[in-house]
C-alpha cells in the first residue's frame, strides 16, 4: 500500500487525511494517508527518509511550504512563481519534485464550483502573505483585466507585484487608492484576518454590480467577510473549503494519475466542520 502523508506545524486540525482518504475510497486507490508534525529541524530529514522508504507523496502546510520548495531538486513553473511549494514527489530518476496546487484549488473552485468566470474581470485581493503568493500564478493565467494588491504591509504586495511584473497587470496599491480606482468584480480575501473576526480594508465601493467576495478561509458558519459581503448586497460569496479541496485533488491527481470527484467530499467535509 503507497504511504501519503500532510507535513507542518501544527498539523491536528488538518482536513487533508480526511479528504484523501475519501478519494482513495471514491476511486479505489490503494493507499495510506496520515498527519504528521514537524519541527523545522526534522524536516529535510524526514523527508528525505519518508521518499527512501517509498513514500508516494507528501502534502506540506504550514510554515513549511518555503522550506520544502528550497528541498525540492526540480519545481513545476508554478511553484517556482510562487517560490512555495505543497506537494512533493518524485520523478522516473527519484529525485524530490515540488509542485503548488493552492492556485488551481482556488481558481477551479471559483470558475467550476461557482460559475464565476476571472477572464477579463477586475479583480482584487487582500492580503500577500503565503495564500496570496500560491494562488497569484494560477490567476495570471486565467487573463483576469487586473489584478489589484491591497495589503497591510504595501512593501510585501508590492514585492508580489515586481515578482509577476510582465506576466499580468498587476498592482499593489494602499486600500485608499483601490477605493478611488473604481469598483471590482471579484474581492478574494487572502488575509488572515477571518480567522480573529475581523474585516481587511473593505469598503461598499469597491463592490460591482455582479461582484463575487471570496474568503479563503473557511469556516462552520459564514465568515465575517462573507457575511459582511451578502450585506452589502454582493451577487455571490463563498468561503475557501472548495479551495482546500480542489488543491487536494490536484495534489491527488499528479500522485495517482486520477482525478477524484471533488462535490461530494466538498459536501462531506462542509458536515465534519
Ligand atoms: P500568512 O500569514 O502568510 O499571511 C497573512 C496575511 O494576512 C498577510 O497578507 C498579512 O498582512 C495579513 N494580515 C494578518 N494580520 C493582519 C491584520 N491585523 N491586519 C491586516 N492584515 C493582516 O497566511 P496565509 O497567506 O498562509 O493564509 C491567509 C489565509 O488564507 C488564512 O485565513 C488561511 O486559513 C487561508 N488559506 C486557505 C487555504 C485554502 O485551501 N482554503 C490555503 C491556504 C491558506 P501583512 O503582510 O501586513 O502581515
Amino acid at each position: 500500500m503507497s504511504q501519503y502523508a500532510v507535513i507542518g506545524n501544527p498539523i491536528a486540525h488538518s482536513k487533508s487525511p480526511l479528504i484523501h482518504s475519501l478519494f482513495a475510497e471514491q476511486t479505489a486507490q490503494d493507499m495510506s494517508y496520515s498527519a504528521t508534525q514537524l519541527e523545522e529541524d526534522q524536516l529535510n530529514a524526514f523527508v528525505r527518509v519518508f521518499f527512501a522508504n517509498g513514500g508516494g507523496g507528501l502534502n506540506v502546510t504550514l510554515p513549511y511550504k518555503e522550506k520544502a520548495f528550497d528541498l525540492a531538486s526540480s519545481c513545476s513553473p508554478r511553484a517556482e512563481l510562487a517560490k512555495a511549494v505543497n506537494t512533493l514527489f518524485l520523478d522516473n530518476q527519484n529525485q524530490i519534485c515540488g509542485d503548488n496546487t493552492d492556485g488551481v484549488g482556488l481558481v477551479t473552485d471559483i470558475k467550476v464550483n461557482h460559475g464565476v468566470q476571472i477572464q477579463g474581470r477586475r479583480v482584487l485581493i487582500f492580503g500577500a502573505g503565503g495564500a496570496v503568493r500560491g494562488a497569484l500564478a494560477a490567476l495570471v493565467d486565467e487573463h483576469a483585466a487586473k489584478i489589484t494588491l491591497v495589503n497591510r504591509t504595501l512593501a510585501t504586495a508590492q514585492q508580489l507585484q515586481s515578482e509577476f511584473e510582465g506576466l499580468a497587470n498587476i498592482e499593489a496599491m494602499p486600500a485608499k487608492q483601490a477605493v478611488e480606482s473604481g469598483c471590482y468584480d471579484l474581492l478574494i480575501n487572502g488575509t488572515s484576518l477571518s480567522l480573529s473576526g475581523e474585516l481587511p480594508a473593505v469598503d461598499v465601493a469597491l463592490l460591482a454590480q455582479d461582484c463575487f467576495c471570496y474568503d479563503m478561509m473557511y469556516s462552520d458558519t459564514e465568515t465575517v467577510f462573507t457575511s459582511w459581503a451578502k450585506k452589502h448586497g454582493a451577487k455571490l460569496s463563498a468561503d475557501g473549503l472548495g479551495m482546500l479541496v480542489e488543491q487536494a485533488a490536484e495534489s491527488f491527481a499528479i500522485w495517482r494519475g486520477v482525478r477524484p470527484d471533488t462535490a461530494p467530499v466538498i459536501e462531506r467535509i462542509r458536515k465534519s466542520l
